[in-house]
């Protein structure tokens, strides 16, 4: 069994590292599906942009999805008719079928080879309980225009779901890869952003050991530090899950995801004559993960997994992601984040309305995903609790009662030490750079895990996810 996502096997290009101070108009910072969306919409535009990344694009959290491209999406409607009404409710539904077309259109016109198939989306059901919240959203889709259906699931112990057709799914790797050989020539990896000034009318960003001028900064690094006022952590929690690959006798036609307390979400992918189910069972709000091997040993013994990971995606308050501009007034600072898992379409839409903030054109969807939107009374009632929970992780990081893990202090410094099969010492240093939280370490993929905002850094502590910009590698 390998442990990571099997989106990583395939093999990737690696881009030159900047060499030189350079200017460009806008500035991408990071190589996900976001970062990538931004960069391929503002080229096509005629917009002089370049993208940094810090390690290789795609190998953040996009490479750990399911890679859905859909817009039936769990309990988002749900969540957001009960706390913005109908209206926002069916805005987000729209922008999200425009993006799941947008996404399509993109891979034929530029011929992107990313096993995209097109597959039904199911929303189902096996708790009679849940019933009524199903026909509630088979309703609201109808009224939407959807052609959904409402039927029993026979692929799915025949469960009660909701059917709609025009969705697909893909290899998120592989779509990264086609945009990343068609604007090469604009991206520099290995390169890692540290720093980032505001003069008069332009930014001077830090780049490895060089300088970026440039007009517009667009942070697209998922969670988006870089940002102050630093508020999202209290508008925001960090949703963790667990996921495996199973080979299977078939490649079945449809994707599908539940709506019951303990989430299961599924799709089958083909690979060189080899098909598999991609298996996901369990989200967890962060701060509430207090044994990662205990929960990836009860999601082992599910299937016999080829392949085990986990991911984790930003999950707001009103869940509709921040997109478009950090200060009120100010077009030249933009952010594109907090998808609530639904980044495939959500950075899609984003990328279009981050190009149209730039080149000054209207987009309807703009007010929408405002980052500066007004906090919805109803939902303030999560601060506290998002609060306590990033306080809970971080006592909880300081426990250091990890029976794998010894903590020590060298020269004065702390750090957390971790005896691989063969014998040999990791040594790290125990704090997250983000914001001195505790560190866990995950012995299922072998990395140092962050529990308030999630970072995480390899056996030997360099940064693989953010929030951390730094890395925790001790040097003697
Ligand atoms: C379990 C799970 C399943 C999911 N399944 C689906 C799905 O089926 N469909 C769907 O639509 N969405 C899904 N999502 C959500 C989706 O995967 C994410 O929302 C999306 O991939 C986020 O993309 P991103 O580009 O914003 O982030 P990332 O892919 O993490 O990209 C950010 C990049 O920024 C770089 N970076 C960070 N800091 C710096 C710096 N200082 N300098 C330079 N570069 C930097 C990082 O190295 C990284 O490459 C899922 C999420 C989870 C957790």
């Amino acid at each position: 069994m390998k442990n990571n996502s099997l989106w990583l096997d395939d093999e990737r290009k690696k881009l030159k590292k900047i060499d030189r101070d350079i200017e460009t108009e806008v500035l991408v910072i990071g190589g996900g599906i976001t970062g990538l969306s931004i960069l391929y919409q503002l080229n096509k535009n005629g917009v002089n942009a370049t993208l940094v990344e810090r390690n290789i694009c795609g190998e953040g959290v996009t490479s750990r999805s399911t890679a859905k491209i859909t817009f039936l999406q769990e309990k988002l409607y749900m969540n957001i008719r009960k706390f913005e009404g109908e209206k926002v409710a069916r805005d987000y539904l729209n922008s999200q079928i425009e993006a799941v077309n947008i996404i399509k259109n993109i891979i034929a016109d530029e011929k992107i080879a990313c096993d995209l198939e097109e597959v039904d989306s199911i929303l189902f059901t096996n708790n009679k309980k849940n019933y009524k919240k199903l026909r509630e959203e088979y309703n609201f889709l109808l009224k939407s225009n959807v052609n959904a259906k409402l039927e029993r699931i026979l692929e799915l112990h025949n469960s009660l779901g909701v059917r709609v057709k025009n969705t697909y799914v893909f290899n998120p790797v592989k779509y990264i890869n086609g945009l990343k050989d068609i604007l090469s020539k604009n991206i520099f990896e290995n390169s890692k952003v540290t720093d980032i000034k505001k003069n008069d009318d332009f930014y001077t960003t830090k780049v490895n050991d060089f300088l970026i001028k440039s007009k517009y900064v667009i942070v697209a690094t998922h969670y988006p530090y870089f940002v102050f006022p630093f508020v999202l952590p209290i508008k925001s929690h960090i949703e963790k899950s667990y996921l495996g690959a199973v080979k299977s006798k078939n490649f079945k036609s449809f994707s599908a995801i539940n709506i019951d307390d303990n989430c299961i979400s599924m799709r089958y992918y083909k690979d060189k004559g080899v098909n598999y189910l991609i298996y996901l069972y369990g989200s967890y709000k962060s701060s509430s993960v207090t044994d990662i091997k205990h929960n990836f040993e009860k999601f082992k013994s599910k299937y016999d997994f080829e392949y085990i990971w986990s991911n984790k995606d930003i999950i707001t308050d009103d869940y509709r992601p921040y997109i478009g501009k950090v200060y009120k007034n100010d077009s030249t600072f933009l952010i594109s984040t907090g998808y609530n898992t639904w980044g495939m379409t959500n950075a899609t839409i984003g990328s279009i309305i981050i190009k149209d903030i730039i080149v000054n054109k209207k987009n309807k969807y703009i007010s929408l995903f405002d980052p500066n939107r007004c906090i919805n009374l109803n939902r303030i009632v999560n601060f506290p609790s998002n609060l306590y929970g990033n306080a809970k992780s971080f006592l909880k990081g300081l426990q250091n009662n990890q029976s794998n893990v010894r903590y020590d202090k060298i020269d004065g410094k702390s750090v957390a030490i971790y005896k691989d099969s063969r014998g040999k010492d990791h040594i790290v240093y125990n704090k997250c750079p983000h914001m001195k939280c505790g560190i866990l370490f995950n012995e299922t993929e072998l990395t140092w895990d962050c529990m308030c905002h999630g970072s995480r850094f390899d056996i030997d502590g360099r940064c693989i996810e953010g929030p951390s910009n730094f890395d925790i590698t001790y040097d003697k």
